[in-house]
């Protein structure tokens, strides 16, 4: 069966990263550099996660509402709310992932901050959402979590509004076990105050937590075998009667993923990764580029909008059913091709009817570094053959 998703990294990776601290080290300042030159910016700190990177940012932030757009991790909201602000939904005005500038209109308001998503690695119309923030005194975080080494018009996202920040999950571009992320900015005295949070809060991970940490790493990595993938996949979600551990329940007071500083160990995983990111990039951008023209005929998906300039990182694949898509995940498992369901779960309001028609009909086919080009004729092939049947 083909995963969902596979780690960016190996047994190697790990072994070598094994003996790394729990605390910072040379491997976490050599990752630290490393995303300072690639964005520019001057000031870069790693974090548990992307939520917890949002969450030091917004506490060092003096407003208090908070702008997200209605279609979105649910860790998004999350981290808005662990941090003490109010949130104000910006609903879509198409079935399109990431935020318009026509939605962000009846929302900007001065003292207000805007978390401007790339979602999926797919560019949002930033240099227009910052002109209309700017002009109304709403300052902008950029959320690249899930686009990280995406460009508009030739400069990385993340370095157009006030800060940015990052993710290292599994999901994403860029992987550590099992996750971890940064906060950027050039705004020196943002920076020192999301540190002094951070500072105050994090406390070096356990040696329980590491274990723990190498272990389920390991066993991700076990698992990039397509037959231990499926035994794992009867056991994990069939078995247990569910189809994603994607629960979409915000937690109610900060967790591991704020607390437990990310480690040098981690970085060593993340580093190797990075002399590849090019080409990691081109090959992901390629394949997005063959699903979609593999996939341009069917009637009952829709695709993700096509990379006009060339310019993205995308790091998922996500489709929109037409007919019920717990139906076609299980036709889709049944043929040997598992799919993904973020973001089924959304906190926006239920009357933000673009956002839940998209979380009600989200697939994410299989997309990950690894994917082969075998991989995805199988999945164009599978998808072609239930695209037929529901035609009739
Ligand atoms: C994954 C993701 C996050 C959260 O990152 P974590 O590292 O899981 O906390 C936030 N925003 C977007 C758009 C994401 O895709």
């Amino acid at each position: 069966m083909i995963p969902r998703a596979r780690p960016n990294y190996g047994f190697g990776d790990l072994a070598r990263a094994a003996g790394g601290v729990r605390g910072a080290g040379p491997a976490t300042e050599a990752l630290v550099q490393r995303l300072r030159t690639l964005l520019g910016l001057p000031h870069v700190a790693l974090t548990p996660s992307g939520r917890g990177a949002l969450y030091f940012l917004l506490k060092a932030a003096p407003q208090t509402e908070v702008i997200v757009p209605s279609y979105t991790c649910s860790a998004v909201a999350e981290a808005a709310r662990l941090a003490g602000k109010e949130l104000v939904y910006a609903e879509h005005g198409a079935l399109s992932f990431n935020n318009e500038l026509a939605d962000l209109r009846p929302h900007l308001r001065s003292g207000r901050i805007y978390i401007a998503t790339h979602q999926y690695g797919i560019a949002a119309p930033i240099e227009d959402l910052l002109a209309a923030c700017r002009a109304a005194g709403v300052a902008v975080f950029e959320d690249i979590a899930a686009a990280f080494g995406t460009r508009v018009g030739g400069r990385p996202v993340g370095t157009f509004g006030d800060a940015c920040f990052g993710s290292f999950d599994t999901t994403k571009l860029l992987n550590a076990p099992l996750k971890g992320g940064f906060f950027a900015t050039a705004d020196r005295d943002l920076f020192e105050r999301a540190s002094q949070a951070a500072a105050c809060e994090l406390r070096a991970m356990s040696l329980l937590r590491k274990a723990i940490l190498l272990g389920a790493a390991t066993a991700l990595v076990c698992l990039r075998d397509p037959r231990l993938y499926k035994i794992f996949h009867t056991v994990y979600f069939r078995w247990c009667g569910r189809a994603t551990a994607e629960t979409g329940r915000i937690a109610e007071r900060p967790n591991a993923f704020y607390r437990e500083a990310f480690a040098d160990w981690q970085a060593r995983v993340v580093l190797p990764q990075l002399d590849r990111l090019r080409d990691t990039i081109a090959r992901r951008r390629l394949n997005y580029r063959r699903l979609r023209d593999g996939l341009r005929e069917l009637a009952t998906l829709t695709l993700p909008p096509e990379d006009r300039d060339l310019a993205w990182a995308p790091i998922r694949f996500p489709v929109l059913c037409a007919t019920d898509k717990m139906q076609y995940y299980e036709d889709l498992v049944r043929l040997g091709v598992d799919a993904g369901f973020s973001f089924t779960s959304i906190t926006a309001p239920e009357a933000h009817r673009m956002a839940h028609t998209m979380a009600a009909r989200v697939l994410n086919l299989p997309f990950d570094a690894a994917l082969s080009s075998g991989e995805i004729d199988k999945v164009i092939r599978v998808l072609t053959e239930l695209d037929g049947v529901r035609r009739g």
